[in-house]
């Protein structure tokens, strides 16, 4: 009944701001998501038989069952789509979980692609969006991950032209944190008064701001080597505080990507995955030897996907 083939790539947030707070609890959000060169493969077959099967290689710690978002994903699918027979998916990890870095958000956006392109004309683009929010607030971005300006909940998708190819240094500590853990955790210093709070008055430039200074002069870049320091206001992740203190070896990361040649350090999402930024390679892959010699932790060197 046919077969698609997807690579889900892992993202990296290159900065984020808490904007907000909904009244239902959801949090709003500014950030600059660029796809990576790391990624799972997702096999999506579409059956005879109804139901989804799943397996998973090459992470034990990742369900295998209706808990998975691909499966979810397949299963929101088949529901809205009324399509009959089933679906059976294969997934080959890649992207450490959890992470910051979008591993089971990304494999989901895949699996709606792969049915989309399976099943065309069945849901509207316009519903796939909806159906993708339904399942995480990542998701939308995976239908079509590109560099993009991500606002709101995750459902206002800007793309960005020009984010030139970079290499990074990806570190991963190892150690396991949910995103509700720190996003709790965040909002317990917002109630205390917590410099980065959302009532301290940030200094910082918005990330839309900081992409429209750049459009407008390219000699204000933040993305090529003499603007390390744009590059620096732009990574502030008001997140990070709030990893740290579920997840010590965050600031460790921290301070051992600053002592090497990188352009910028950052934390992806709601950690603990931490990053140096290079321009060129052998920056990036001197920076993962250095992590791992000095914590012992998981490096990964990558580049930006075009
Ligand atoms: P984000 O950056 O979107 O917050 P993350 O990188 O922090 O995501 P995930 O990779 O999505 O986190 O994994 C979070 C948890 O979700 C995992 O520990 C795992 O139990 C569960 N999970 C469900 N489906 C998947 C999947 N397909 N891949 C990885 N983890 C999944």
């Amino acid at each position: 009944m046919g077969a698609v083939r997807e690579f889900a790539p892992a993202k990296v947030n290159l900065g984020l701001r808490v904007t907000g707070r909904r009244p239902d609890g959801y949090h709003t959000l500014e950030s600059l998501f660029v796809p990576l060169s790391l990624g799972d493969e997702i096999t999506v077959t579409r059956t005879e038989p109804p139901g989804i099967t799943l397996a998973v290689d090459g992470d034990p710690l990742v369900p295998d069952d209706e808990t998975n978002l691909a499966w979810r994903a397949a299963r929101a699918f088949l529901d809205a789509s009324g399509a009959t027979g089933g679906v059976a998916l294969r997934i080959q990890k890649r992207i450490p979980a959890p992470g910051g870095l979008g591993g089971g958000s990304s494999d989901a956006g895949s699996v709606l692609r792969a049915l989309a392109a399976l099943e065309p004309g069945r849901v509207p683009p316009v519903r796939l969006e909806a159906l993708a929010l339904t399942l995480g607030a990542d998701v939308p971005y995976f239908l079509k991950p590109v560099a993009a300006l991500v606002e709101g909940i995750g459902e206002q998708i800007t793309p960005v032209a020009g984010v030139a190819p970079l290499w990074l240094s990806l570190a991963h500590p190892g150690k396991t944190l949910s995103t509700p853990a720190v996003f709790a955790a965040f909002d317990a210093a917002a109630a205390s008064g917590s410099p980065d709070s959302l009532t301290a008055s940030d200094p910082r430039p918005t990330i839309r701001r900081l992409l429209a200074l750049r459009g407008q002069d390219a000699r204000t870049g933040f993305f090529d080597e003499p603007r390390a320091a744009g590059w620096t206001q732009l990574l502030g992740n008001d997140l990070e505080s709030a990893a740290i203190s579920l997840c010590p070896e965050v600031a460790e990361l921290r301070e051992e990507f600053e002592a090497t040649q990188a352009l910028a350090v950052g934390m992806s999402g709601s950690g603990p995955t931490v990053y140096g930024i290079y321009s060129e390679e052998e920056g990036a892959r001197r920076a993962a030897g250095h992590i791992e010699g000095r914590t012992g932790f998981r490096t990964w060197v990558v580049r930006t996907a075009p």
